[in-house]
């Protein structure tokens, strides 16, 4: 899987529809400050599934939405696509019918954020885990911010442990555990339920 083109529309300072090509190798960005470039990172991690606006410099996800300029109104939306190079079909189970996939998240004002994957209504939770298995992913070790160096060396080793377990790709195990700990707590809260109804019906 190889990311290959990011498209923003409405996304904090990007108010028309940019198009970013990701060729093979390196690719750098360069610009004065406050042209955008952070913004370009965010978008990438917002659209794999970032859920905590502090992470996108925000005080609420809607703040990612143009907020208008002297020249410009604000607009209700704001969307990301990244399309990912499949064809070496190491896409998830479920993702992998294809060569290209089209991840699109839109959110709107008053409405919240919305998921496709090549034009499908998708899950945030699907999207997360599609790049967690990828061993990327909204908190993937690769994207690295502003601070983020010092933050790690002076982190717990805990912390740190999370760290090498997102790059190993594990995380989205730890996720399905999680989820199915949650379904058997509830399975056997169930269980009793029905021994309670036997017990009053006999
Ligand atoms: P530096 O080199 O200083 O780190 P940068 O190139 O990384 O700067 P960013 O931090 O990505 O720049 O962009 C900041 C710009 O984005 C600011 O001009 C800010 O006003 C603008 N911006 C952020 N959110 C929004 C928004 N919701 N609507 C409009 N503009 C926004």
């Amino acid at each position: 899987m190889r990311f290959t083109k990011l498209r923003l529309t409405g996304f904090k300072s990007f108010v028309d529809p940019t198009d970013l090509t990701i060729a093979d190798g390196l690719t750098g960005v360069v610009g004065p400050n406050g042209c955008g470039k952070s913004n370009l990172l965010e978008a990438l991690r917002w659209v794999m599934g970032e859920t905590r606006a502090k992470a996108m410099r925000g005080g609420g996800m809607e703040d990612v939405i143009f907020a208008g300029a002297a020249s410009r109104s604000a607009r209700n939306f704001a969307e990301v696509c990244l399309t990912i190079d499949n064809s070496d079909r190491l896409a998830p189970a479920g993702f992998n019918d294809s060569d290209q996939l089209e991840i699109v998240r839109r959110i709107t004002r008053d409405v919240g954020s919305a998921y496709k994957v090549n034009s499908k209504d998708t899950r945030a939770r699907d999207v997360q885990m599609l790049f967690a298995d990828a061993s990327t992913g909204a908190h993937s070790p690769a994207l690295v911010r502003q601070g983020q160096i010092s933050e790690l060396i002076n982190a717990k080793p805990k912390n740190r442990r999370k760290v090498l377990e997102d790059a190993a790709g594990i995380g989205g195990l730890y996720q399905r555990r999680h989820e199915a700990e949650l379904k058997l707590k509830n399975t056997e809260a169930n269980l009793l339920r029905v021994d309670d109804v036997i017990e009053a019906l006999a």
